[in-house]
């Protein structure tokens, strides 16, 4: 099953994709965890991304591609992927077609998690990652047990640089020219489903599992 999660910033793209990755044991490839690996090892690669990303702009297309080209060639996407956060332009979506053409793939569902842009800001301030594991929390909305520390592993956890109020205006408006065009695109590749993303964490997953059922 190859899967998109599509949906702006904050919409909750991230915590969807971890629990579809785990539930049909296919990978998440998500392009902003490897852009801020990149950036934590300070590799050239992090070195280009990071004036990007502090900005709320995007990572050039051309390096982009590059490395979603070469993560899906490798043998853990042979039975399937959830891309969370590629493809975000139309050339990025028409380089994903390729690759995929090339390995004989092509995309089984698209949903689009659709949260209004009033409250991605809350939803993005509010978020907090464990160094440790990966995992996603919400100060509000999905809380750790103990302040600070991840329910999982007992990691630390950390706000992402671009996680406050500023850059997300930037990455809302950089959603709304360069992203938003995708729902159209996968409207007419006959992929697309709409999914209401102001549900419970847990609800929306359930929509996801109902819609994918039926999908292979
Ligand atoms: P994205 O990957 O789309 O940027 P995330 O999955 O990281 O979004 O979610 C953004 C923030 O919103 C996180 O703090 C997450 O815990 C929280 N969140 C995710 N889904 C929901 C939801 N359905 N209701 C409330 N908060 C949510
Ligand atoms: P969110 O889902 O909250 O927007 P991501 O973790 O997906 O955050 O992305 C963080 C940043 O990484 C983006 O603002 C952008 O700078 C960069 N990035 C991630 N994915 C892409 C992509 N497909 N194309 C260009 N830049 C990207
Ligand atoms: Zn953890």
């Amino acid at each position: 099953m190859q899967l998109i999660m599509l949906g702006a910033p904050g919409a909750g793209k991230g915590t969807q994709a971890a629990k579809l990755a785990k539930k049909f044991s296919i990978p998440q490839i998500s392009t902003g965890d490897m852009f801020r690996a990149a950036v934590k090892d300070g590799t050239a690669l992090g070195k280009q991304a990071k004036s990007f990303m502090d900005a709320g702009k995007l990572v050039p297309d051309e390096v982009t591609i590059g490395i979603v080209r070469e993560r899906l060639g490798k043998d853990d996407c042979a039975n399937g992927f959830i891309l969370d956060g590629f493809p975000r332009t139309v050339e990025q979506a028409d380089a994903l077609a390729k690759i995929l053409d090339g390995l004989g793939k092509k995309i089984s569902c698209v949903p689009n998690i659709h949260v209004p842009a009033e409250d991605l800001i809350e939803r993005a301030v509010g978020r907090r990652i464990c160094r440790q594991c990966g995992a996603t929390y919400h100060v509000k909305f999905h809380p750790p047990k103990v302040d600070g520390v991840c329910t999982d592993c007992g990691g630390e956890l950390y706000q992402r640089a671009d996680d406050n109020a500023d850059t997300m205006k930037n990455r809302l408006s950089v959603y709304e020219a360069s992203t938003r065009p995708l729902i159209d695109y996968y409207k007419a590749a006959g992929v697309y489903v709409e999914i209401d993303g102001t549900q419970s964490i847990d609800k929306v997953t359930e929509d996801l599992l109902n819609v994918l059922t039926s999908v292979q």
